[in-house]
């Protein structure tokens, strides 16, 4: 269980609906009254440029946010009189979403168009190769500068919808890697990743090739029946530890994952540099997938979908709803094995050698946000008896 110490920062406020409805309130309707309690309409005005940060799914993995949600958060933009764009970076493995073309395509397939988003168009972040960039700097431990998608740094405000999931070398995804990795450019997310080469394990490896197979950066040959990774060619994608049948492809955490995770918060920062005020946050935590939404599945959800949060703070809402999931009993029949307990790490129990806390505690640490804070839960709109 997550072992709190925040008692020298003031809280946050974090605003929660459940899936509950009735015919007085849908949830498309709850969920606007949440993004408007929680202060989206405040933080816009007329004719703010605004990038939504979404993702819009890669091809086979169908967990996620469902396009009615995003279309109801450009609604709610639009009653401010801000110019909402959809917006993601291209992806550092070669994929359908590695460049512009193939991104929006993808996007479009996944029920993102122009049409459906209510005439709102989509502009890929860091451009049509995914080198339109602009160097952020932030003079961090890590990095002096960060390289963010144009498009991110040009708008005027942000919203940042994420699908809250596990992750495979961050522990789990939110509202952080949201920003992070995912306004990183493909010089930027290569930066974060560097550090992170696995190694395999000779004496376990059967030579199957599903790590070879399944590598974006064609780093892996097979050798008298022994896979062994080039470290120069490999983007520390993480993809090879998943599909290892025999558990044979093993990062050398200790070292390189805090590295990442540092790395990673001090993009956001550089993310939300010009950003101040102008900024909102909102977490799915919905489909809790075991791993990124970058892979081309996704495996049954790990606990039960817990509802939507939305704040100002984006530390505090990562933090509420990682808690949230952690205070959950797993569902039976996951990749979950250990764990399943309510309050039980889930995290933990999938990847037992990442400790994702570290996101929060440097994000905390360099000035992003609060780990404390206030959780209002909004109950449902229901019809008052006459009398
Ligand atoms: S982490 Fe594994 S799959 Fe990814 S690029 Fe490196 S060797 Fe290839
Ligand atoms: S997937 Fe695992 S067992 Fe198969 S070749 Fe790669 S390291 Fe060896």
């Amino acid at each position: 269980m997550t072992d709190l110490n925040r008692t020298h920062l003031s809280a946050s406020k974090v605003y929660f609906i459940d899936f509950k409805a009735n015919s007085k309130e849908n949830i498309p309707d709850k969920f606007q009254r949440l993004m408007e309690t929680a202060g989206i309409l405040s933080t816009l005005s007329k004719n703010d440029l605004t990038a939504v940060k979404v993702h819009f799914g890669e091809r086979g993995n169908v967990a996620f946010i469902r396009p009615p949600y995003i279309r109801r958060v450009i609604q709610t933009i639009k009653k401010t009189g801000a110019l909402p764009f959809l917006t993601d970076a291209n992806t550092l493995y070669a994929g359908a979403r590695s460049n512009s073309v193939g991104h929006i395509r993808t996007a479009v397939e996944n029920g993102f168009s122009f049409s459906s988003m209510d005439g709102t168009p989509i502009v890929i972040a860091d451009g049509l190769r995914g080198k339109s960039e602009n160097q952020v700097e932030i003079n961090g431990k890590h990095c002096r500068h960060v390289h963010i998608g144009s498009e991110i740094v040009s708008a005027d405000a942000l919203v940042s919808v994420a699908h809250v999931k596990g992750h495979e070398l961050s522990g789990f995804g939110g509202t952080l890697k949201n920003l992070g990795m995912g306004c990183a450019s493909r010089k930027g997310k290569l930066d974060q990743h560097s550090n992170v080469s696995p190694r395999i394990k000779k004496k376990t490896c059967i030579g199957c090739g599903n790590c070879a197979e399944h590598c974006p950066g064609d780093a892996i040959a097979l050798a008298d029946k022994k896979a062994s990774i080039d470290t120069a060619l490999c983007i520390g994608c993480g993809e090879c530890i998943l599909r290892c049948p025999t558990g044979s492809v093993n990062i050398q955490w200790n070292q390189t994952i805090p590295v990442f995770l540092e790395k990673m918060m001090e993009y956001s920062k550089g993310v939300l540099q010009n950003k101040q005020g102008k900024a909102f946050f909102i977490n799915f935590v919905t489909d809790i997938s075991p791993a990124c939404d970058c892979m081309s599945y996704n495996d049954r959800p790990i606990v039960r979908d817990i509802g939507i949060l939305a704040s100002m703070d984006p530390v505090a809402i990562d933090q509420a709803a990682v808690d949230m999931i952690n205070a959950e009993a797993a569902l039976p029949g996951t990749c979950l094995k250990k764990n399943i307990l309510p309050g039980e790490d889930k995290f933990k129990g999938l990847y037992p050698e990442v400790n994702w806390e570290l996101q929060l505690e440097y994000a905390e640490s360099i000035g992003l946000g609060t780990r404390k804070y206030d959780l209002e839960t909004m109950a449902s709109l229901t019809w008052k008896k006459e009398s």
